[in-house]
């Protein structure tokens, strides 16, 4: 095991490097090493694994994941500030910082599988780094499992079951083609500066093949405009979708005055593939 204790203690890295957190980039850090050693167990055996981490801030998750034996960890960071301090991490553990945007860098040219993802998200960009990494059109995905940690709010989003009013985009998108599970909850004060909310770390795995061929992109167009509007009746809300709606609602055995919160995950792929078939004209 790689041997981190000639390291300082993370605060003094934050000190050293005037690292002080920007709200505009999500900064809330995990300064206790016992909780990142948590995240890291949680994740599974990482032994034989490149791991992807968004944003490692001042390093205290890509230290666990180092010593929970990581073959390669790959750190994707907004914030140049950070990227100094992480050097000394760079020099004795097989670590990668790249300085990015996370929603615009694409990894897969330096990880090689297998991957997995774990991260303390940035609040502001989780959503659509779950979304992007959840509607890939290649399935499998590139990665095998994803320990992220996001606001309680969005966790309670992605594992709402139907009827509820969490009930939304997410939960079909997380529930189509993998499971999603609470894996632990983390109060608010164990983050620096401490956040308003507490937050959850969620696992998700995917099944082992995609279980239908259910096009991401309409998948995205109709869960968008059913559940931007929640209250209208899906023959409204999805008009724009198709030449006749109602009919395509139909074919799948949707009834169209049904309230978002009231279709199941399969009955929304059914839709989209529907709704393919139609635009393909077959
Ligand atoms: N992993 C560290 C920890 O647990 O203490 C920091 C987590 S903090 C919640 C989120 C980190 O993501 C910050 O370091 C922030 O600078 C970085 N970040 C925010 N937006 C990003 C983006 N779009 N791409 C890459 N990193 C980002």
């Amino acid at each position: 095991m790689t041997d981190l204790s000639c390291l300082p203690p993370l605060r003094e890295v934050i000190a050293e490097h005037k690292l002080s957190a920007r709200k505009t980039f999500g900064q809330n850090f995990l300064l206790d090493e016992n909780l990142t050693d948590r995240i890291a167990r949680l994740a599974g055996p990482l032994k034989g694994y490149d791991i992807l981490e968004i944003g490692p801030g001042p390093g205290g998750l890509t230290r666990s994941l180092v010593r929970a034996g990581a073959r390669k960890v790959l750190c994707v960071e907004i914030d140049k500030r950070f990227v100094p301090a992480l050097q000394p991490l760079t020099s004795i553990a097989s670590v990668e910082i790249v300085h990015a945007d996370a929603l615009k860098w694409n990894p897969l040219g330096q990880l090689n599988p297998p991957i997995k993802i774990v991260s303390n998200l940035p609040f502001n960009s989780a959503t659509p780094l779950f979304a992007h990494w959840l509607e890939s059109v290649d399935w499998p995905p590139f990665w095998t499992s994803l320990t992220l940690m996001f606001q309680q709010e969005t966790a309670e989003r992605i594992l709402a079951d139907i009827g509820s009013k969490s009930y939304g985009r997410l939960s079909v998108l997380a529930q189509w083609r993998t499971q999603a599970r609470l894996a632990l909850r983390v109060p608010a004060a164990a983050f620096v500066p401490k956040p308003k909310v507490n937050a959850c770390v969620i696992q998700v795995r995917w099944q082992e093949e995609s279980p239908d061929r259910t096009n991401p992109y309409i998948l995205r167009q109709i869960t968008k405009a059913a559940f931007g509007q929640r209250r209208k009746m899906v023959r409204t809300s999805l008009k724009s979708l198709g030449p006749d709606i109602d009919s395509s609602l139909k074919a799948t055995g949707i009834p169209p005055d049904s309230r978002p919160e009231t279709i199941t995950v399969a009955q929304f792929c059914q839709l989209a593939r529907q709704l393919q078939r139609e635009r393909e004209g077959s």
